[in-house]
């Protein structure tokens, strides 16, 4: 269950991930999340394109009310070892 405080929780958490100097704690939530602000009051669903260099494959995420992190990969890359393998194919 997702109450109005886990989400503001959520967004302070982020808020001082973002700002703090120590960049590897930032780092290691965004290796597989990505941030999409948004003001849906309700789950809506959105393409959204991978983000590894040469995927390019879409995939469908659905919004959150109150909830800004999202999966940055498609389905396949969203284990590491699929990304690396793609990105020494790719090589
Ligand atoms: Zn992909």
């Amino acid at each position: 269950m997702l109450g109005r405080d886990t989400g503001t929780a959520e967004r302070a958490l982020v808020k001082a991930l973002l700002a703090d100097d120590k960049q590897e704690h930032h780092e290691r939530l965004l290796v597989h999340n990505k941030v999409i602000k948004h003001n849906f009051r309700y789950n809506a669903m959105r393409l959204e394109q991978c983000s590894l260099e040469g995927c390019g494959a879409n995939y469908e995420i659905t919004l959150v009310p109150r909830q800004i992190l999202y999966p940055k990969y498609c389905e396949k890359h969203r284990s590491e070892y699929q990304r690396v393998l793609h990105l020494r194919r790719k090589a």
